[in-house]
């Protein structure tokens, strides 16, 4: 899978990707990303990417022409390129937008399929609508409250593509049965060493090695939250 991410701040992603799972999806080779910076996709001396609304209002807008271009460029890179399966590779273009559909687990599974994600980070007062019309695919909110831009949601998108990705979580990390893997299923709760912590004690049945007990009490634990 292949993650190109256009933004004005590419800075702003350095250090989430090269820790943990992500790191190592990428070393892996399970995950590519590519942070472009929509500043390289104009071509005026000041390098403009915002410009203020028509009909006037507070704040900036983001210019559809350098958005266009830096897709375009993507598109370029991929065409010819092939799937594992062999065929066109697969891409899918989402416009970040507190306007647009609530994102879940359900849409990180279907964007799982896709082998090329194309993710358009917004800020200030957002985009020229033209993108979400004409060169986005679909638009995703990843809340409803309003961010100061769509980088956090497109790390949200990448994080939660990857980890169900083929070989990025290992077994114990499997991510078949956990919160929402399933509509309305939420884990039963975890606890660790020590036994007891300021007389907060584990669940003694979590601790009597009796597996169908335990397997019992998660089920019911899992039901409670429903
Ligand atoms: N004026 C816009 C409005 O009222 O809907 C908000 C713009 S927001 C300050 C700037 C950018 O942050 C948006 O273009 C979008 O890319 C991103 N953003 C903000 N909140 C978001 C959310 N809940 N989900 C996804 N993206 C969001």
């Amino acid at each position: 899978m292949k993650f190109d991410i256009i933004t004005i701040f590419p800075e702003i992603f350095n250090s989430y990707f090269s820790e943990s799972i992500m790191a190592r999806a990428q070393k892996n080779k399970a995950i590519k990303i590519k942070v472009h910076n929509l500043r390289d996709f104009t071509f005026d001396k000041h390098k403009t990417t915002d410009d203020t609304p028509y009909g006037g209002g507070a704040g900036m807008v983001l210019k559809v022409e350098p958005i266009w271009r830096c897709v375009q460029f993507i598109k370029s890179k991929a065409k010819g390129q092939k799937s594992k399966s062999g065929s066109s590779l697969c891409s899918r273009i989402i416009l970040f937008s507190a306007k647009g559909k609530k994102y879940t687990q359900a849409d990180a599974k279907r964007l799982a399929k896709y082998d090329n994600l194309i993710l358009i980070c917004g800020r200030y007062e957002g985009v020229d609508e033209r993108v979400a019309k004409n060169i986005a695919d679909e638009e995703i909110s990843i809340g409803d409250y309003v961010l100061t831009g769509g980088e956090v949601p497109a790390m949200i998108v990448t994080d939660s593509v990857t980890r169900l990705l083929p070989g990025v979580l290992g077994n114990k990390e499997s991510a078949k049965y956990e919160s929402h893997s399933e509509k309305n299923y939420l884990e039963y709760p975890q606890y660790t060493k020590p036994e007891e912590f300021h007389k907060w004690k584990v669940p003694p049945v979590l601790l009597s090695g009796n597996h169908q007990e335990i397997k019992k009490w998660r089920d019911d634990q899992s039901k409670i939250k429903k």
